[in-house]
């Protein structure tokens, strides 16, 4: 006897696949129109409310499929600052998603705006120095339909509509490409959750391939990387995904990025005291920036728990600064929101995992390798 699939997520499934199903039960495209309207318009929660559907139909959908996967285990943090979501998955898994108030100047944005910083695996496979997400190592992909709840839930839950949607939270998007672009398609739809593509930003370690096939995408989504070094010996002490990318080839599938596009791409750089916060760096970084015709955002480093490193201090983040502005290159430096509610990618997921002890505690171990 073969075990029943999986209910499938509503959330995750277009308004095409919907309507191909449909012709299968021989039921109209406007069904399938009735049904995105309940799921994205009206939200409901159950396959049961949408009363405009015959009780047959209902039973067939809700036989197939699901409204909700994910409960909110936590929030912390208030209404007008950041406030960060821990989800608890179907599978007893944990994610975490923050909503920013004001959305960075840098994208462009109006100051009233609420910024929703999506997950898009549940631990990340990519092992940065810097990063608590990839602390407890890689456990797997979310699909289509857990990376759009989690902008269903927190406008739920805050009542307040999300404008931008930046996938820097925990994981590497781009090593979940085929969800996230299906994702993508369904938050930015009409019919879906109508969020414009200029208002989508992927930020990726700088996976170069995944960085070529997702130029092909045709939503005119940002792209934001994590650099954090501007040399390849900065950087591969800085994250270990440099020695298999390293920045010439990250470089050549940016420009293939950048002849496919009209937005102008983001170089993030955290700043880490004695790392990577040299001025040589900063002239480097500048050059890359002008070359890309990219902006900079600098982010001073997130002590996390466990790890030595440290930021730098406001002078020497000012200085660095300094030499990218006299450059030309646009740069913002992100005095960051949220350092007490450890809104730094993962931080949080480690420590509910690790107390209910689905993961063990890794900072010990991970303290040990950067040491060696
Ligand atoms: N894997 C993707 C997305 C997740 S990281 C990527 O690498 O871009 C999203 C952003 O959070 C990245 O710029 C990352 O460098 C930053 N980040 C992670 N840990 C941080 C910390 N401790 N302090 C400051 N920024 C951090």
């Amino acid at each position: 006897m073969s075990v029943p699939a999986q209910p499938q997520s509503l959330l995750g499934t277009t308004l095409d696949e919907l309507v191909s199903m449909f012709a299968e039960w021989e039921q109209t495209a406007y069904r399938a129109k009735q049904v995105v309207e309940w799921v994205f318009r009206r939200r409901v929660t159950s396959v049961e409310d949408m009363t405009n559907l015959s009780r047959e139909l209902r039973a067939k959908l809700s036989e197939r499929f699901t409204l909700r996967t994910m409960t909110i285990q936590s929030v912390t943090g208030s209404k007008d600052t950041t406030r960060k979501y821990l989800l608890r998955l179907h599978d007893g898994r944990f994610v975490e998603t923050v909503l920013i108030p004001a959305s960075p100047a840098l994208y462009g944005d109006r100051a009233d705006r609420r910024t929703l910083c999506v997950s898009s695996q549940v631990g990340c496979a990519y092992d940065c120095n810097f990063c608590a997400s990839g602390l407890a190592g890689f456990t797997r992909n979310l699909s289509a339909g857990e990376l759009v709840e989690q902008v269903v839930q927190v406008e739920a839950q805050s009542g307040e509509r999300v404008d931008n949607i930046v996938f820097m939270g925990m994981g590497e998007p781009l090593a979940n490409l085929t969800n996230l672009m299906k994702a993508i398609e369904i938050l930015n739809a009409h019919w879906g959750v109508g969020i414009g593509a200029r208002h989508m930003t992927v930020s990726t370690s700088g996976l170069a391939p995944q960085i070529r096939k997702l130029a092909e995408f045709p939503l005119q989504i940002r792209l934001a990387i994590s650099l954090h070094g501007a040399s390849d010996d900065v950087r591969n002490k800085i994250m270990p995904v440099n020695k298999k990318y390293p920045l010439a080839e990250l470089f050549d599938a940016l420009d293939v990025w950048t002849s496919n596009r009209k937005q102008r791409i983001t170089l993030e750089y955290i700043l880490i005291e004695g790392v990577n916060d040299g001025l040589d760096q900063a002239h480097l970084l500048a050059d890359h920036a002008r070359r890309l015709d990219a902006l900079v955002n600098l982010i001073p480093y997130n002590t996390v728990e466990g790890l030595e490193w440290k930021r730098p201090s406001e002078t020497r983040q000012d200085a660095f600064k300094e030499v990218l502005v006299r450059a030309g290159i646009m740069t913002t430096l992100r005095r960051e929101k949220g350092h007490d509610i450890s809104a730094a990618c993962g931080q949080l997921r480690l420590k509910q995992e690790t107390e209910l002890g689905i993961i063990e505690s890794p900072v010990a171990r991970k303290r040990e390798t950067i040491e060696a």
